[in-house]
């Protein structure tokens, strides 16, 4: 019987059949990967989570010498961010690129990954530069918009050459990529604000009331800041719109960076903007205000060759448990602070004091809860 399994066995090695159902076996667990790879790729919610991502799977299945990702900036075109893998492991891009137009002219007549040997004898002014990075292929990142980065792929560590069944994954996960992105994109565009990048009113107000639920779930506590350029009408109207817009661009980002990552920033409209500080106690709170006021007053920028500088006031309230209020009177309370700081002289913070109304109804709305 035992004798019998192994005749037929070695009788169907011999004809091949195994080999095939090996190789359909190794077929249909690539394809399964990229599947889970692909849904995985379609959850990210930025673009640097996505191409993190991206990075990571290539890196995982040939270990390239070397991975790099050169992305376009969406809404400055004279800015390409770069992410850089060496040997499995993240390293400082040996390279910068300044623009990534001639790839868009190049992928706009050529399509899908193309081998760096052929990039080179067909355009050797825009594929020179990329040399230090030991390339052996360069694929095509796109968006809703055409070309929107290239992803540099290096020669495998062990020297062979990248196979026809690695070609296809590449070129499919790449397929999938560009659907990724194109989700990243519609997203970020939905939750934010053009003009400052910041986080919009609407997704603002969605984040404050998880974090007022949050508050009676986990007894947590949060500030909020309410910030307003002073006389903003006036550099408006002496330095121009253009200089008034960079003014705005150049403030979001030192609100950024004088608060934490979790915490929200958000544009109200106009020149004010809401802050949103998770986890904060009201003389965090204050501290953080005033240390983000001064370093406001104490920075200057430069638009077409001038110096310029802006001032803010900044209105602060905060939220402990119990959270005995709604996130439309948050907003309001830290509004009416901000007044007391314009009407107070400006470039100052003033805290939100509930008069004896306010408190007693808060009294109130507890006692009868
Ligand atoms: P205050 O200190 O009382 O806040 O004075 P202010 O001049 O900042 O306030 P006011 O409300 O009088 O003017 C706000 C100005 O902000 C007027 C408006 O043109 C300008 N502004 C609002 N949104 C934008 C924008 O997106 N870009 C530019 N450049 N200006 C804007
Ligand atoms: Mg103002
Ligand atoms: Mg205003």
């Amino acid at each position: 019987m035992e004798h019998d399994s192994l005749r037929e066995y070695s009788a169907l090695a011999d004809s091949g059949l195994l080999g095939q159902l090996q190789e359909f076996q190794a077929k249909a667990h690539n394809y399964e990967e990229l599947i889970s790879q692909s849904l995985e790729l379609f959850t990210k919610t930025s673009e640097m989570d996505l191409v993190g991502y991206l990075a990571s799977c290539l890196v995982q299945r040939f270990i390239p010498s070397y991975l790099a990702v050169f992305l376009r900036d969406e809404s400055d075109a004279d800015n390409v961010s770069s992410i850089c893998f060496q040997n499995l492991r993240p390293a400082r891009c040996p390279i910068a690129l300044d623009t990534i137009d001639p790839f868009r002219d190049f992928f706009d007549t050529q399509s899908g990954t193309t081998s760096f040997t052929e990039l080179m004898q067909k355009r050797p002014e825009i594929a020179g530069p990329l040399q230090p990075l030991n390339p052996d292929l360069v694929i095509p990142l796109n968006g809703l918009n055409g070309l929107y980065g290239i992803v540099i792929l290096g020669r495998k560590v062990l020297d062979d050459d990248y196979t026809s069944d690695e070609l296809t994954y590449i070129e499919m996960l790449f397929e999938f990529a560009s659907i990724g992105l194109q989700n990243v994109i519609h997203y970020t565009s939905s939750v934010t604000d053009f003009k400052t990048r910041l986080y919009n009113h609407s997704y603002f107000v969605r984040r404050l009331q998880e974090e007022m639920n949050r508050v009676g779930r986990h007894h947590h506590a949060f500030a909020l800041l309410a910030i307003d350029i002073d006389h903003f009408k006036l550099l408006n109207d002496r330095y121009g719109h253009l200089a008034g817009d960079r003014a705005l661009f150049q403030l979001s980002r030192m609100i950024e960076s004088a608060v934490r990552q979790e915490d929200i920033v958000s544009r109200y409209g106009g020149e004010e903007f809401l802050v949103l500080l998770t986890q904060c106690s009201k003389q965090a709170a204050l501290d953080v205000a005033e240390r983000m006021r001064r370093s406001i007053a104490d920075t200057s920028f430069t638009y077409q060759d001038k110096e310029l500088s802006v001032t803010v006031s900044i209105g602060v309230t905060h939220c402990s448990f119990p959270p005995d209020t709604s996130g439309k009177q948050l907003i309001a309370e830290a509004d009416q602070a901000l007044y007391r700081a314009k009407h107070n002289g400006r470039n100052r913070c003033e805290f939100f004091n509930a008069g004896l109304l306010v408190m007693a109804n808060r009294l109130l709305s507890i006692t009868y809860r």
